[in-house]
């Protein structure tokens, strides 16, 4: 999708600091981290959310989990722990709708998930 900025940033036409790339997804530094570590992991496929996913769609869903902890090994924070976000629309505050995870990691964080 030519409007989406995630999906200019996995075909390089906006820059991005990557950190992995695969056939199947893309993952980078955030711009604005939360957290000593914070990349966003997307499916290379657009979709808005989970909610635009289905059946066809579960081994992309479970391959992204995995690479979540592949980085999270990588980014050296699987150790001391980290957490898995994915902001789903309003409420959630989701302000790109392109699904991605957010892993965020290296600083204590609160217990609170709101
Ligand atoms: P959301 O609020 O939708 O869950 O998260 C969107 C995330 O994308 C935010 O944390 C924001 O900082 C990040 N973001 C937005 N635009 C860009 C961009 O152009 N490049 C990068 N690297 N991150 C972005
Ligand atoms: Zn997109």
């Amino acid at each position: 999708m030519n409007d989406c900025i995630f999906c200019r940033i996995i075909k390089g036409d906006i820059p991005s600091a990557k950190v992995y790339e695969d056939e199947l997804c893309y993952a980078f530094k955030d711009i604005n981290p939360q957290a000593p570590a914070h990349v966003l992991v997307v499916p290379k496929k657009h979709a808005a959310s989970v909610l635009e996913l289905g059946e066809e769609d579960k081994a992309l869903l479970g391959h992204i989990q995995l690479v979540i902890g592949k980085l999270a090994k990588e980014l050296g924070v699987s150790e001391t722990g980290f957490r898995v976000m994915t902001n789903c629309g309003s409420d959630a505050c989701q302000s790109v709708k392109h699904l991605h995870y957010h892993l965020l990691g290296g600083v204590q964080m609160s217990e609170k998930m709101v």
